[in-house]
């Protein structure tokens, strides 16, 4: 199966009150970690791409090439969607033009007319390609590709005017922030995620900053409409870990084990044990 928009998938999930997994990649281990624990789940899959991320892979045409080819090398047949996470107005022509299925215009730094205008744009360009469109309203905290933004809450109001553009989902801020959560993270607002569902009806609703949330909060999370989830620090921080251990342990000396394939296949294991814990905790699993 080749690429697809996360259209299907996430109606899907909401209508099944289970969520999709939105895994960042930054390089070929991260993808086919991603791609074999999503087939090995029967689980549907969304592979996210920050611009910085595309950067590093020297380009989105790169990056779209290669996943293309590891679908078919890897004989994955559950549903893949390559996704333009946090997408600037340049970036998203970019991606759209380099064969990804889905893009994420982040016009959440816009005054909101600016981004209902752009926003509206590129509806009608991802429509006629048939891509999904993710809109956000209301910056997500942390640091994102270097903008820190505060957590806030999005304006139910101004989720209902990015919505009736004719987005596919939409991401709106409900006190969630990426990156690790500081200690005294007072938690997800429920009160704001109900009022935002009840203005934008039946679309899919997702939530950034998906590492550290408690499950108990995911869960609720999914039950008030939320149906895809982004997930990036947390395979980072498990990669990191597991390629610590190694080479504390003296593995690279040993023998081969400076080979990469070997000296990476604790980290690429670290990701799918994560990346299938989080199915799971989703509820994805066999749902492809
Ligand atoms: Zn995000």
């Amino acid at each position: 199966m080749g690429l697809v928009s996360v259209k299907e998938m996430l109606e899907k999930a909401r209508d099944g009150k289970y969520a999709v997994g939105q895994f960042n990649i930054n390089n070929l281990e991260w993808t086919k970690s991603i791609l074999q624990t999503a087939e090995e789940q029967r689980s549907p899959v969304i592979l996210g791409v920050s611009e910085g991320a595309g950067k590093y892979m020297t380009g989105f045409k790169t990056v779209a090439a290669m996943v293309k080819a590891m679908l078919e090398d890897l004989k994955i047949t559950v549903p893949v969607a390559l996704h333009l996470d946090h997408g600037t107005y340049e970036g998203c022509y970019k991606c759209i033009e380099a064969g990804f299925s889905s893009i994420m215009f982040d016009g959440s730094h816009f005054p909101i007319e600016e981004n209902i205008a752009k926003t509206k744009e590129l509806v009608k360009v991802c429509n006629e390609k048939g891509l999904s469109l993710e809109a956000e309203v209301g910056s997500i905290g942390g640091e994102e590709d270097g903008v820190v933004g505060m957590g806030e809450c999005a304006n139910p109001e101004e989720c209902k005017k990015i919505a009736d553009l004719g987005v596919t989902i939409l991401a709106a801020g409900i006190g969630n922030i990426h990156g690790k959560y500081p200690a005294n993270w007072p938690g997800l607002r429920f009160d704001v995620l109900e009022q935002i569902k009840k203005k934008v009806g039946n679309m899919p609703l997702v939530l950034h900053g998906g590492t550290g949330i408690p499950t108990d909060m995911i869960k609720k999370a999914i039950s008030l409409g939320v149906a895809k989830i982004n997930v990036n620090t947390e395979c980072q921080l498990v990669f990191q870990a597991a390629t610590r251990k190694y080479i504390e342990e003296g593995k690279d000396l040993v023998g081969k084990g400076f080979d990469p394939r070997k000296l990476l296949a604790p980290g690429a294991q670290a990701i799918k044990d994560i990346v299938k814990e989080k199915m799971e905790i989703f509820g994805s699993v066999g749902k492809a």
